[in-house]
């Protein structure tokens, strides 16, 4: 089995002595088991990982060597999760999942039907972090401040698209609300429409530049000139890899109001999408959503 992973802020280098903190010492020595001698690795968005090795276990601390550079850092796909808090057990589950798929921010945000359960942003960092040693990545998602759903798209940048996960139609009297507005599968809507890379980049319908810093260059794209829905464009092909921004939206147990719906719909930049014709739990749609957005738009077409 490979060595373990710990994620340190310290900069990495060959021969550079790391001193744990009293929480990392614990980790290395309680959860990991590891001793004077024993091999590790460590890494951070920066410096990437690097192989290291164990020099002093004392009571208070330990110490660690880095000696060889194992892999260069790659950043996650540019992609946020918008969540909204459900009970514990499925948020931690929610931001474990999460940072496993491959995103960078997480933000819980307070819709009309959250339950209101104290959320522990410590905590939430702390499965992120682990969940980052383990899964191989090179950081651990930000985890943001809760905010109302509201304010989380106040002066939101409408080159990062918001994928909506909306199971709902429109009837309020009906089960499910009935079948008229009903969102396109999540597929179809991913594959067909992505943002602008930049706001004003040529103008609704104009060209992406290719000086754009992160935008895909406009030929390599496909893209037609036509626009659908404000910020979006349709595709001919799926865009470059790490082309553009994403966001994905879960809801609570007890879903959106249509009042939110309504309002969330009237936003250019979100585009609203169904995953199927079960309702999921939310951590579920969390898992299943990001899994979509990954093959088709993120990092999964190139691993
Ligand atoms: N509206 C339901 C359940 C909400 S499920 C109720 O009243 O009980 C929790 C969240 O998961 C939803 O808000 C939505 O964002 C997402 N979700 C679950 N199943 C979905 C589906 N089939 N299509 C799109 N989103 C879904």
């Amino acid at each position: 089995m490979a060595n373990p992973r710990l994620m340190l802020e310290t900069k990495l280098s060959a021969g550079a002595q790391i001193a744990l903190n009293e929480a990392q010492a614990r980790h290395v020595g309680t959860v990991l088991r590891l001793d004077a001698g024993d091999a590790i690795r460590v890494f951070n968005a920066a410096d990437g990982e690097w192989s290291a090795r164990v020099v002093e276990k004392t009571k208070r601390g330990m110490n660690v060597r880095v000696e060889g550079f194992l892999r260069r850092p790659r950043a996650a796909p540019d992609v946020d999760l918008l969540f909204a808090p459900v009970k514990r057990h499925a948020t931690d589950l929610i931001v474990e999942k999460a940072t496993e798929l491959g995103v960078r921010r997480i933000r819980p945000v307070i819709t009309q039907r959250t339950i209101a359960e104290t959320v522990r942003l410590d905590r939430l960092r702390s499965i992120a972090r682990e969940a980052a040693e383990q899964t191989e990545r090179f950081d651990a998602p930000e985890i943001l401040e809760p905010l109302s759903l509201a304010k989380a798209l106040d002066g939101w940048d409408a080159a990062r698209a918001v994928v909506f996960a909306d199971e709902a139609g429109d009837d309020a009297r009906e089960p499910w609300g009935g079948a008229r507005g009903r969102a396109q599968p999540i597929y179809e809507a991913v594959r067909t429409a992505r943002p602008y890379p930049h706001r004003g980049d040529g103008g609704v319908g104009g060209r992406t530049s290719a000086h754009s810093p992160s935008g895909p260059k406009a030929e390599a794209t496909g893209a037609h000139d036509a626009d659908i829905n404000g910020a979006l464009r349709p595709l001919a092909q799926p865009p470059p890899q790490g082309a553009g921004a994403l966001a994905l939206l879960i809801g609570p147990e007890g879903g959106f109001t249509q009042e939110e719906r309504r309002m969330l719909r009237g936003l250019p930049y979100v585009i609203p999408v169904s995953l199927g014709p079960r309702i999921l739990r939310a951590e579920t749609a969390v898992i299943a959503a990001l899994s979509v957005l990954q093959s088709v738009w993120g990092d999964w077409r190139n691993p």
